[in-house]
C-alpha cells in the first residue's frame, strides 16, 4: 500500500476524532508526510471514550497510533537506524548481525504504524519494499549460507502478506534442511485479528518448530478478537510468544505490564521480551531510562509468576545487538578477595550471603 492509500485507510476509518481533522495542525500534517499513519477499526474499539463518546487522546492504546507533533522533534542521540541494520545486510531484505539467525522482511507494509516504531523511517515504500526477485535473491541467501538455523520473519509485519504468499515463502524455509527453526514477529494477532483466517492458519502449518512473537504493549489491546486469534494461531502449532516495548505514560510502570504479563500467560503466550525503547528519529517523548525499566522489572519480579517474566532488553545502538538489562541480584562480595563469595538479592530487598562450590573445577 503506499502512504497516500494506507492515509486514506486511516482517514476512512473514523480516527478524525484523535487527530482533529476540522483544525487540522500544519506540525501534525508535517508527522503524516514524513511517517506512515495508521490505524484499524479493531484498534479504535479498544480505545476508550469519554461521554460524548470521543476517542481519549492519552488512552494508553491511543499514544501509540496517534501522530504526535514531538515526532518532530530529533534529539542529538537519536539516529536514523538505531539498531545498526544497515551495514548487516548482505542481500536485500535480509539481516544478518548474528551467525545462527538472519531476519527477513518480505515486506514493508503492516496493518498499523505504531508512533514509536524503530523502523519507522523504512517503512511504508521505504527501505524494506521487497520486490518478487528480492524475495527469491533472500531465500536464496538463506539456503546458500548452511550457519543459519532460525530465521525471523520480520518487517514491516509478514503477516499482512496473503496466505498464499506467506505459505510459499515457509514452503521454501522447510525445505531448506539447515534451517530448524521460524519464528514471525507480529503486530496482527492483536491490531488486525481477521486477518487470522482459516487460511492464513493453514498457511501457518509447517513440519518446522513455528515461533510466533506477538507485538502488544497494554492488556487493553487484548479483545476477545485478538484472543480468539491467539487460540486459533496455538491450534495451528505456532508457539506463541510476546514482545513489548516499555513505554512512557503508556506502560512504565509494574502494575500496567503485570496486567499484560497475566493476561499474555493466561491465553497460552509466553512473554518473552521486554524492550527498552530505541533511539529513534522523533521517539524520545516514548523512552524512559533504563533505571526506571529495572525498577519496573524489580517490582515484577517480586509479585508475578516466573511465567510472567520477560527479559528486559536493551538493543545497543550501532548494531552491537540485544543485552539483558535488568538490575542483578548477585555480585562478587567486594570485602573479599575470594572469587567464590557472592552477595545475593531477595525479593524483600535483602541481601544475603553466597558461597560458591568449593569444587575441583580450578583443575582444568
Ligand atoms: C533482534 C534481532 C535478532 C533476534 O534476537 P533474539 O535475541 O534471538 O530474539 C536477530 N537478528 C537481529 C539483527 C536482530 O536485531
Ligand atoms: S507493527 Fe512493528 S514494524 Fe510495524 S510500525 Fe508497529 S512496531 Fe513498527
Amino acid at each position: 500500500m503506499t502512504r497516500a492509500a494506507v492515509k486514506q485507510t486511516y482517514k476512512n476509518r473514523g480516527t478524525n476524532d484523535l487527530v482533529n481533522d476540522q483544525a487540522p495542525d500544519p506540525a501534525l500534517k508535517q508527522v503524516a508526510e514524513k511517517y506512515n499513519v495508521g490505524i484499524t477499526a479493531a484498534v479504535m474499539d479498544t480505545i476508550k471514550t469519554d461521554a460524548n463518546g470521543k476517542h481519549i487522546k492519552h488512552d494508553p492504546v491511543a499514544l501509540q497510533y496517534m501522530p504526535d507533533t514531538r515526532e518532530l522533534v530529533e534529539t542529538p542521540d537519536e539516529r536514523f537506524d538505531p539498531i545498526g541494520d544497515i551495514p548487516h545486510s548482505p542481500v536485500k531484505g535480509i539481516v544478518h548481525r548474528h551467525k545462527d539467525r538472519v531476519l527477513f522482511m518480505p515486506t514493508s507494509t503492516c496493518a498499523v504504524y505504531c508512533r514509536y516504531c524503530f523502523r519507522k523511517e523504512k517503512l511504508g515504500a521505504g527501505e524494506y519494499a521487497l520486490k518478487k526477485a528480492d524475495i527469491e535473491q533472500a531465500l536464496d541467501y538463506i539456503e546458500n549460507t548452511k550457519d543459519i538455523w532460525e530465521v525471523i520473519l520480520t518487517g514491516g509485519d509478514p503477516l499482512v502478506l496473503s496466505a498464499k504468499r506467506l505459505k510459499y515463502i515457509l514452503d521454501r524455509l522447510e525445505a531448506i534442511e539447515h534451517v530448524a527453526v521460524i519464528r514471525i514477529h507480529s503486530r496482527v494477532p492483536v491490531a488486525a485479528p481477521d486477518k487470522i483466517t482459516d487460511e492464513m492458519c493453514a498457511a501457518l502449518k509447517t513440519r518446522k518448530a513455528l515461533y510466533m512473537a506477538v507485538h502488544v504493549n497494554h492488556a487493553q489491546e487484548i479483545s476477545s478478537a485478538a484472543e480468539d486469534a491467539l487460540f486459533k494461531l496455538h491450534q495451528s502449532g505456532c508457539v506463541l510468544l510476546s514482545q513489548t516495548v516499555l513505554l512512557k505514560k503508556i506502560n512504565d510502570n509494574a502494575d500496567t505490564l503485570e496486567a499484560l504479563f497475566r493476561k499474555l500467560v493466561s491465553i497460552r503466550v509466553k512473554p518473552y521480551y521486554l524492550h527498552h525503547a530505541d533511539k529513534t528519529l522523533g521517539t524520545s517523548h516514548f523512552r524512559t531510562t533504563i533505571k526506571e525499566g529495572q525498577h519496573i522489572t524489580q517490582e515484577l519480579r517480586k509479585n508475578a509468576s516466573g511465567l510472567c517474566q520477560p527479559t528486559y532488553i536493551l538493543d545497543i545502538p550501532g548494531g552491537h545487538g540485544k543485552i539483558p538489562v535488568a538490575r542483578t541480584y548477585i555480585r562478587q562480595n567486594g570485602q573479599c578477595s575470594n572469587e567464590k563469595s557472592w552477595n545475593v538479592l531477595d525479593h524483600q530487598d535483602q541481601w544475603h550471603h553466597y558461597e560458591d562450590h568449593q569444587g575441583n573445577e580450578d583443575k582444568n
